[in-house]
């Protein structure tokens, strides 16, 4: 109901000439997004996914959202917050866009993102050092390169145990993701053993939902490929 006031105040025209089953206005920024009606007088996009029945219904016809608006940006809001404060704009808005198609959807994100406390809270950096003048020593006439050379005939450095420390940084970056995860989910907290479990679990939901191709500005392309949906054949929802 909201939601549909706020679609005919924000798409003054483009509403009454829906309600009139009138052609859009020429120039209408919804245009792209063939937007229409549906029983309950709500705005939402009629994309070329019409036909994949296989997709829920929200998903097909995302409602239509308005840029800088109270309600959009609660919404926004909603589901940064379900996701932790620790999923990406991407994330975000992939997760947004199973239900809602908000009208320049990563620019009210990032926005969003730049307000949000518990974000700049996390975001912080600690106070950095002051640094003091660099000495004498190290300021004198700079040398071409190889002036002062040195060779190492005791070739390259092998750990016992075969493998160098970034052996993998995309899997490092994946545990990050679900450090940062778990931590956001707990803060300090004293759990018990199943509560770490679920913690881990909610970590697992969060990471495989994570978009692996990016969310298209597009609505006539197809959802955002996830981890779930090769795990389990579709996008995964929190919450
Ligand atoms: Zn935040």
């Amino acid at each position: 109901m909201i939601i549909k006031t706020m679609q005919a105040e924000s798409f003054p025209e483009e509403y009454s000439a829906l309600v009139g089953k009138k052609e859009l206005p020429k120039k209408s920024k919804l245009l792209g997004l063939r937007p229409r009606l549906d029983e309950d007088g709500l705005m939402r996009c009629d994309g070329r996914l019409r036909y994949a029945d296989y997709l829920p219904y929200d998903v097909r016809y995302p409602v239509i959202l308005p840029r800088r608006n109270w309600v959009t940006k609660l919404i926004v809001k909603h589901y940064h917050e379900q996701r932790k404060y620790v999923a990406g704009t991407n994330h975000t808005l992939s997760a947004l866009s199973t239900r809602f198609w908000v009208i320049a959807g990563q620019e009210e994100i990032c926005q969003w993102e730049k307000e949000c406390a518990e974000c700049r809270q996390q975001k912080a950096k600690s106070a950095s050092q002051v640094m003091a003048p660099l000495p004498n020593i190290r300021l004198k006439m700079p040398l071409r390169a190889f002036a002062d050379v040195a060779v190492d005939y005791a070739g390259p450095f092998v750990p016992i145990q075969g493998r160098a420390a970034h052996f993998g940084g995309v899997h490092e970056s994946m545990i990050k993701a679900a450090k940062r995860a778990i931590y956001a989910i707990l803060k300090n907290a004293d759990i018990t053993d199943e509560e770490l479990l679920t913690a881990v679990t909610g970590a697992e939901a969060l990471i495989n939902s994570r978009p692996i191709t990016y969310q298209s500005a597009n609505p006539d392309d197809v959802t955002p490929l996830t981890s779930n949906h090769f795990l389990h054949g579709q996008i995964g929802q929190i919450g």
